[in-house]
Order: structure tokens, then C-alpha cells, then sequence
């Protein structure tokens, strides 16, 4: 019998009402049960949420440094167990080692950033335009943050969001996604051991049209935060509407690599095998179009090609595997269905296509790094999201022509080019429709400290990471003293 694992509501781990849970299983072996998870309904959100605001009245007076020691806390305890959280975070969704210690790392990292974010919270002071008056301002928490979560970086996005929110003195209620609840219990397991209080953080498990949209229409949560698919972000958006919720959306990307002519290509070749198979693309800043410059088209494409014959694909947990598995079987079958889309569109197959199935990959969700070439900008293949192993190649006449077909995109998240020329750098910086842009950097590679998130159908104008998510997080007061002893009337008395 599979391990069970509970609910976190009001101090208390328990089980949901409903009594039915979800397995929770590994992608590289999918006979393997990690764990079963309660199958939360509306009435375990509900509780959640009560809970949540009875332990903000107190946790919104402690004061901002003393919550981030508890983060602080929270980071050492992360760094003690890095190795045992990324063994189960491979087991759970699949990528290698090296990335889900990357993954705890950016949890570590995001917990120290908090920590010390907790002695700024800086706000503006500006003087009053009258005489013995002061103007002030001050960030102060928001209420209850609904958080929802997918599972590609089970720790990373979780972190994240909860951190910034706990720190700016929000209750939250954390709805992780159920392909990855493990990781999001060993995170709540941390928050408790390093002192948030009962209350404060409430962990429900459960489906997303169940449990997270009921923290998209509780009337008593105040902030919602969303990382997932463009779809139901934009279902979120609407339904937040009705209870003039705040909201912030990180959805799909379509993100592309640039490679001129004049660039160092074995350096443009590491950049795209990391971006387009690096956690066997399924990150939201994944390279998942490849734009070469006419002048190396072919070449490119044959090392690209002779790079990718020696990736090893298999058990994330195996020092050998460069590439984990797909995370699930409705994901290799959406991979499945663009490899067909692609054929039927006229791009060139030229390496992978098809699922792994032989002896090591035999019981586990694995699939083939994939390439198509001499794809075009109207295709599907270049157009729309896959979030999986497939790259596709789309040649350029010059530079103009790359920012073009880089631009010819609903997403705008990360983008990257690989040149020389330091004009075409910062032109490429001015012009790239996306959040991010690398130069002689693959798209993939964010760090904790700096503004993470997209424009476009990317998103809804939010940042997550660095000092912008504190502002999200928190509500500004401003506050007027008077000190002149009499009645001074702005717009009026000076003029
Ligand atoms: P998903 O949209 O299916 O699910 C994300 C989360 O939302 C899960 O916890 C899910 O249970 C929940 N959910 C599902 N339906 C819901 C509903 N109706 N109301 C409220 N919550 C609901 O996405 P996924 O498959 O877990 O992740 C892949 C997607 O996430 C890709 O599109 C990828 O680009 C995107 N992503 C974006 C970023 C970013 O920062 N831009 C980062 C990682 C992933
Ligand atoms: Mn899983």
C-alpha cells in the first residue's frame, strides 16, 4: 500500500472529507507509486481559507524581519536536505538530478532573497508641497494569497510565490499541481519546522477545476497567483474579475533562439541543446524555435543533429541520462499529436519523432529528441506551444528577418541570439518582443533576484522574482502628518 499524504490546514495535516485520493507516480517508471494524495473538494479550500484569515490577524503585525529569519531558516533547512528533496523531485516528475538540485537550489536561493527583503520592503518618502507636513508611504500585506502551481519546477515556482507572499505578511493557501505534490508537501514540511505559524500556510491537494478554481471564486481571498497553461489563465483572469481580485498570470511561451551568421557556433550549439532538451522541454522558457541565419542553415543543422544522436535519454536518476522522461501520458500524447501536425504541414523530420520504448525505457514516458526543419511561420509547429522534446528550425535571410519571425508570436516570454556584432545585440535587446532576452545565452537560465515573467499572451503584465513580486504581494498607505497645528488644504492654500 502507497504511502498517504495529507492535507495542511490550520496547523493540522488531515485527510480530505471526501475520502478518494490521487496517485501520484513516476514518469520513468510509471508502475512506481510515489505516494497517494487526498483528492481535496470545495469544503477543504473553504476551511483553508477561514483558517488562513483568523492567523493573518496576528501574522500581519510581526514584524517584516522577523518573518524573514523564519525564511531564512527555511533556506537551511533546504540546504540540509537539497540532495534528499531533488531525489524525490526527479522521482516525482522526471527531470535529471542535475536540474531538480537546480530546482532546490532557486527554492534556496528565492528563501535567502526573502530573508533579506525583510529588512527593506522599501517604500518612497516625497516631500509635502505645504509647510510642516510629511508624506510617507509604506507597504502593507494584502490578506489571503490563493497560489497555484504547476509542476514543472515543484519547488521552484511554489517558492517563488509563497515566500514573497509570507514575507509581505499574507496568509497563503497553496493548491499544488497534482502531478507534483510531493515536493510541495517537503516544502510545507520546511515552513513549519522553521516557524511559520499555524494558519499562515494551509497546503490543499486536489485538482485544478476543483480546488483552484474555488480559490479563483472564494470571496475571501484577495490574490491569486497563477503559473500554468495560457488557457486556464485566461478562464482565471475572467473569474477573478467577478471579485475584483488581484492577479497575476505566468502562462505558455513559444520561445526562440537566434543564431547569425557571425556567431561562435558550438557555443550557439551548447545554447540550444540545454534550452530545447533540457527538462525534455517542458519548461515554460524552453527553445522551441531555432532561427539560423541563411550563411550556416545547413551546417547548423548537422551538428546540431550529430549533438543530439548522443544525448542519452532516460531515468532522471541515472548519472548517464541527459534527458528525463515526459511527464505523463497525456503530455507524450500531445507531443505524439504535433510530430503529426508537423508531417502534415510539410516540415522536414530530421532526427527523433518517436516515442522510446525499448529495455531502460520500456516502463517510463519517454520520447525522442526531436527536430524539424525548414519550418515556416505559419505552421502550427512554429506557432504554438508544445512543452516537449520538439525543436523546430526556421531558416533567415538576415538579421531583420529573425527579429520578424521572432516577433510573429501570440507568447513573449524568453528569447535569446547568438552574434558578434554588438550592434545587433542591443538592437535585438530593443526589438525582441519577449520578458527576457539572452545574448550568447540560451533561453533558459533565470536567476532569483531579477524580474521573471513575459509579455504578450505570456501573461498579464506581473513579474515574479526580484523586487517586483514584493510589490505585487503587498498594498501601498500612503500617510499625510500634519504637524502645523492648523488647517492646510492641498491644491488650494499655495496657490
Ligand atoms: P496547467 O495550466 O494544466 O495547470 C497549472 C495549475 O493550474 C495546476 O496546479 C492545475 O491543477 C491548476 N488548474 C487547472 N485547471 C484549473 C482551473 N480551472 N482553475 C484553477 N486552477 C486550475 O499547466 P501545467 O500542465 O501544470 O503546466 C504547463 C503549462 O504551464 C505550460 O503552458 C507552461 O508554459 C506553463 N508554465 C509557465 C511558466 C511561466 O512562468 N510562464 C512556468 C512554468 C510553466
Ligand atoms: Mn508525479
Amino acid at each position: 500500500m502507497p504511502q498517504q499524504y495529507l492535507n495542511y490546514i490550520d496547523g493540522e495535516w488531515k485527510p480530505a472529507a471526501s475520502g478518494s485520493w490521487n496517485e501520484n507516480r513516476n514518469p520513468a517508471h510509471w508502475n512506481e507509486i510515489i505516494g497517494l494524495f487526498p483528492k481535496s473538494g470545495v469544503e477543504e479550500v473553504d476551511e483553508a481559507v477561514a483558517a488562513a484569515r483568523e492567523a493573518y490577524k496576528s501574522w500581519r503585525l510581526v514584524p517584516a524581519p522577523e518573518r524573514g529569519a523564519i525564511l531564512k531558516k527555511a533556506g537551511d533547512i533546504m540546504v540540509e536536505r537539497k540532495e534528499d528533496l531533488a531525489r524525490d523531485m526527479t522521482r516525482e516528475m522526471g527531470k535529471v538530478l542535475a536540474e531538480t538540485r537546480g530546482d532546490v537550489q532557486e527554492g534556496i536561493d528565492t528563501a535567502y532573497y526573502a530573508a533579506v527583503e525583510g529588512r527593506r520592503l522599501f517604500s518612497h518618502t516625497a516631500p509635502s508641497e505645504l509647510r510642516n507636513k510629511m508624506n510617507l508611504s509604506f507597504r502593507m500585506p494584502i490578506g489571503i494569497a490563493g497560489l497555484i502551481t504547476p509542476w514543472n519546477f515543484p519547488m521552484a515556482i511554489p517558492c517563488w510565490k509563497t515566500l514573497p507572499a509570507l514575507l509581505c505578511g499574507n496568509s497563503v493557501v497553496l493548491k499544488p499541481a497534482s502531478d507534483t505534490p510531493l515536493t510541495a508537501t517537503h516544502l510545507v514540511e520546511i515552513l513549519i519546522e522553521a516557524g511559520v505559524p499555524k494558519g499562515v500556510i494551509n497546503l490543499v491537494h486536489g485538482g485544478g477545476g476543483v480546488v483552484g478554481n474555488r480559490l479563483v471564486e472564494h470571496p475571501d481571498v484577495d490574490v491569486i497567483s497563477f503559473t500554468g497553461s495560457s488557457e486556464i489563465g485566461k478562464a482565471i483572469n475572467a473569474k477573478a474579475g467577478a471579485t475584483l481580485k488581484r492577479v497575476s498570470l505566468e502562462l505558455g511561451g513559444k520561445n526562440a533562439q537566434i543564431v547569425m551568421e557571425d556567431a561562435d557556433l558550438e557555443l550557439a550549439l551548447d545554447g540550444v541543446l540545454w534550452g530545447a532538451f533540457g527538462t525534455t522541454g517542458q519548461r515554460c522558457t524552453a527553445t522551441s524555435r531555432l532561427l539560423l541565419h541563411q550563411a550556416i542553415y545547413d551546417q547548423f543543422l548537422d551538428m546540431l543533429v550529430g549533438a543530439i544522436k548522443c544525448l542519452t535519454v532516460g531515468d532522471g536518476l541515472d548519472p548517464k541520462s541527459k534527458v528525463g522522461p515526459v511527464v505523463n501520458k497525456s503530455q507524450i500524447e500531445t507531443v505524439e499529436s504535433y510530430v503529426k501536425i508537423g508531417k502534415a504541414e510539410g516540415a522536414r523530420l530530421i532526427v527523433g519523432g518517436h516515442q522510446l520504448t525499448d529495455g531502460a525505457h520500456k516502463d517510463g514516458w519517454f520520447y525522442a529528441p526531436t527536430v524539424f526543419a525548414d519550418v515556416q511561420p505559419k505552421m502550427r509547429l512554429f506557432q504554438e506551444e508544445i512543452f516537449g522534446p520538439v525543436l523546430s528550425v526556421a531558416k533567415v535571410k538576415d538579421f531583420d528577418q529573425a527579429v520578424a519571425y521572432h516577433n510573429d508570436c501570440i507568447y513573449g516570454l524568453s528569447s535569446s541570439i547568438y552574434t558578434r556584432d554588438v550592434n545587433r545585440a542591443f538592437r535585438a535587446v530593443r526589438d525582441l518582443e519577449a520578458g527576457i532576452t539572452y545574448v550568447n545565452g540560451a533561453t533558459i537560465g533565470a536567476e532569483c533576484h531579477m524580474p521573471f515573467g513575459g509579455v504578450k499572451q505570456t501573461g498579464n503584465g506581473h513579474r515574479e522574482g526580484g523586487w517586483p513580486v514584493y510589490e505585487f504581494y503587498s498594498e501601498i498607505k500612503t500617510v499625510y502628518i500634519d504637524f502645523s497645528g492648523k488647517l492646510q488644504r492641498a491644491q488650494i492654500d499655495n496657490y
